[in-house]
């Protein structure tokens, strides 16, 4: 098994090339990061370079069988790596490929089309890979990488996108060079970059990460607790990747965190009053498998806050409840990161009362005004008894939950300045707010 090693100038090529370890799964480690953008982050720019992270074990599951390798004169094309899914591959020509994407199960499911492949070229040269949908058809816009971390938009010149809504079908062509290649419908960001991104964030001396439990397969679900010394009362919740494919939620999660374990006197001051809990990635099964939506229990883990039924899910209850049985604590605010096809927050109406008082309105009066060129977009609605995160800890524990969606394709540096700005917004707010 190789070492898990963290690169200092980037990752090499090697880390990617077709590399099956002993318990057959690839090892693969990325760092997102579109062309141009430096997405490296000020806390811990060396552990957060790409690493060779070992992939998890994984047992056998019938979508990773079924979807195996084809290969043409071309190129070989696999879905051998985290992430990586697609339904089946057939080569349809010398130069061309056909996948199926589908979904993960049979159950409902949203229409979150996530593919991710890696063509690895037997020569140079041109190759067209045609994505047929079984339902849903083509949403993300490919992305294309060579070392997993830096990601370029395939030009829209070499995208076909064809019908309309649940036919969209799309053709992709690419030149093929001398290593291989990744494309994916969002840029890859498996459990090994929120481990190198933690590990980088908790050399600070105001957090500590420690694992909240383990997914239904046995992967890590790490919990971050972010605060300044002495004892904080008010207790703030951030969760992410509940919806596998939402990797825009996670790159407004990451500048957010960052800064809240900033050096600026806000960013003290609000680390001395408040504690943040954050739970990165609550369904490391579905991305690491390529989930559209569900757990491996084909479960929607937004739609089990209250049943709680999964384990992931299970984890959130009770560490909630860790925090709302302490008498001397308080539960203040719960922010759950996805993504959609624009950037809005659902929220819950400013009519209900919560503990701080309109703080959702507050905050995000604040954030706009902190974002003068930029519209912010506000959905409010509340239906008691809904099993999302948002509506649940407004009944349960009568604070504000607000989803913090970001579209697809937003630039990826005013996602970066979104995150950054909500925080500097929350922040401020939460100061504000009187003390229980
Ligand atoms: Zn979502």
């Amino acid at each position: 098994m190789a070492a898990s090693t963290a690169l200092a100038g980037g990752s090499s090529l090697s880390t990617y090339a077709r590399n099956s370890d002993s318990d057959g799964g690839a090892h693969f480690g990325a760092l997102h990061c579109l062309k141009g953008l430096d997405m490296r982050l000020p806390i811990a720019a060396a552990a957060l370079v790409a690493a060779a992270f070992p992939a998890p074990p994984v047992e056998a599951h019938p979508a990773e069988a079924a979807q195996g390798e084809c290969a043409n004169a071309l190129a070989t094309l696999d879905g051998d790596f985290p992430t990586g899914a697609y339904a089946s591959c057939e080569a349809t020509g010398d130069k061309r490929f056909k996948l199926v994407i589908a979904p993960e199960d049979e159950g409902r499911i949203n229409c979150s089309a996530w593919y991710a492949f890696r063509l690895t070229p037997a020569r140079k040269g041109r190759v067209t890979i045609d994505l047929d949908y079984a339902t849903c058809g083509h949403r993300y816009w490919p992305k294309i990488s060579t070392d997993g971390v830096t990601w370029d938009y395939l030009k829209a010149k070499n995208v076909t996108v064809e019908g309309e809504r649940n036919e969209r079908t799309a053709s992709i062509k690419v030149k093929l060079g001398d290593g291989p290649v990744f494309i994916a419908g969002q840029e890859i960001v498996p459990p090994s970059v929120y481990d190198a991104w933690l590990d980088g964030l908790a050399a600070h001396a105001d957090a500590e990460r420690r694992l909240l439990g383990k997914s239904a397969e046995g992967r890590d679900i790490p919990v971050m607790t972010i605060a300044g010394e002495g004892t904080q009362r008010e207790t703030v919740l951030l969760v992410g990747r509940q919806h596998p494919p939402e990797v825009s939620g996670a790159l407004a999660m990451f500048p957010f965190v960052e800064t809240l374990l900033g050096d600026s006197d806000l960013a003290r001051r609000y680390r001395a009053r408040f504690q943040t809990l954050v739970v990165p990635i609550l369904n490391p099964d579905g991305v690491v498998r390529g989930h559209w939506r569900h757990n491996t229990g084909g479960v929607d883990l937004n739609r089990d806050w209250g049943p709680f039924t999964q384990p992931e899910t299970k984890l959130m209850d009770g560490l909630m409840k860790e925090v709302a049985t302490d008498p001397g604590r308080r539960l203040r605010l719960m922010l759950d990161f996805h993504s959609t096809n624009h950037d809005v927050f659902y929220t819950i109406p400013d009519e209900l009362p919560t503990e701080p008082e309109l703080f959702t309105r507050r905050w995000l009066d604040r954030y706009q005004e902190l974002m003068p060129d930029y519209e912010v977009n506000r959905e409010a609605r509340h239906d008691v008894g809904r099993p999302v995160s948002k509506a649940h800890v407004y009944d349960t524990y009568g604070i504000p939950g607000v989803t913090f969606e970001l579209g697809d394709e937003t630039d990826r540096e005013l996602i970066r300045r979104i995150g950054e700005q909500a925080a500097i917004a929350m922040m401020e707010t939460l100061l504000d707010s009187p003390e229980p």
